[in-house]
């Protein structure tokens, strides 16, 4: 297991925090002693119980009123989560830099935080799962395996940091800890999940109405990936039920976005799964027509899933959609996992329904 190139991670996960990358100064705190040290790894500068501003400048970062030039510096202190910025403490050390904004020159701050894996997937589960659930702890189990190995799988693909926003997964720093995660992130420490030697795109979503999504079917993966086939999921009870307006202006808007004129003529499902989500849907303007994921439009018209069950055209042209369930759909179901976790199941059961075929594999550090 250890020897396939797909198991190895180095054991650190990079995260750019987004909140904080932009035109604006950030105030940052270090706590115990810290250097900053060049992208050569020379230090630059040292201190202690640092407090003050980190602000983009057209020469580079400052901190405080020193000059750290415009190459990647790295941040880091001696003591556990020691490093605050604004109002948020983070474990691990800073890697910053300026990016050109729209006049060319160097505008805008870029932070990225490096940190243990395991201190990763701890700040996901805190930020993706109400961690305090009564019985929940075997589906914060199972979400920590998850969020592990979709972590890893997205770093091995894009090569770049995950945002600490749901466009990855949401990550939120030590203030937001709790016991109950970092309990089911020890006692999964190092476990990913794995079909045919690869590392599986573990996507997960929160309440998938009653059936989950086809990867491939909802354009999230270009092959078939067998964990990712859709199950049905007994254990989602009650799912959302929701209903909302999409203004004619958002419509006309996508349309335009889209090549499709100047507004929409005709929307229908070209293709639904057995649970009823829009797969894939023609879209009809006066201009031209064209095929789109049922994901597209859930994205494009901001409503919460693409199980749709009752379409209502408005007098004003808005278009009233109700539907049930909320996220994309594909692999762990959130909702459900709570469910199954309160009835007695074990992280693996979860996993094992969830991801069909996968095995619970252990990564190798190689630090
Ligand atoms: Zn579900």
């Amino acid at each position: 297991m250890a020897s396939s190139p797909n198991f190895v991670s180095s054991g650190s996960i990079s995260v750019r925090l987004t909140e904080f990358c932009g035109p604006d100064p950030v105030e940052l705190e270090m706590r115990g002693s810290w250097n900053v040290k060049d992208a050569d790894g020379s230090i630059l500068l040292a201190g202690s119980n640092f407090r003050g501003w980190l602000t983009p400048d057209p020469t580079g970062v400052l901190l405080g009123a020193r000059l750290l030039g415009n190459k990647t510096c790295t941040l880091s202190t001696d003591g556990d989560a020691g490093i605050r910025l604004r109002d948020k403490t983070y474990r691990g050390e800073l890697q910053i830099k300026t990016t050109r904004g729209a006049s060319g020159l160097p505008h805008d701050l870029d932070i990225v935080l490096q940190l243990p894996l395991e201190d990763y997937v701890l700040g996901v589960l805190c930020g993706e799962m109400p961690s305090s659930t009564p019985g929940a702890e075997e589906a914060l189990r199972a979400q920590a395996v998850v969020a592990r190995t979709w972590a890893l799988w997205k770093t091995n693909l894009s090569g770049k940091p995950l945002r600490d926003t749901p466009a990855d997964q949401k990550f939120v720093g030590v203030d937001f800890e709790t016991q109950a995660a970092q309990r089911a992130v020890t006692a999964t420490e190092g476990l990913i999940l794995a079909h045919a030697g690869e590392l599986i795109p573990a996507f997960f979503h929160a309440d998938c109405g009653g059936e989950t999504a086809n990867s491939a079917a909802v354009g999230f993966t270009k092959r078939q990936w067998a964990p990712l086939s859709g199950v049905k999921d007994a254990n989602c009870i009650s799912p959302f039920k929701w209903s909302r307006t999409i203004p004619a202006s958002t419509l006309d808007s996508f349309a335009r976005t889209h090549g499709l004129g100047n507004w929409i003529s005709r929307l229908q499902a070209s293709a639904r799964d057995s649970g009823g989500r829009w797969l894939k849907i023609e879209l009809t303007g006066p201009s031209a027509r064209g095929p789109f994921f049922g994901e597209d439009l859930r994205t494009g018209f901001a409503v919460p899933s693409a199980l749709w069950q009752k379409l209502t055209v408005l007098a004003d042209g808005s278009l009233v959609i109700a539907g049930t369930g909320n996220g994309h759909g594909v692999g762990l179901c959130q909702k459900g996992a709570l469910n199954a976790a309160q009835k007695g199941h074990d992280y693996r059961e979860i996993l094992k329904h969830y991801y069909p075929e996968s095995l619970i594999s252990t990564l190798y550090i190689n630090s």
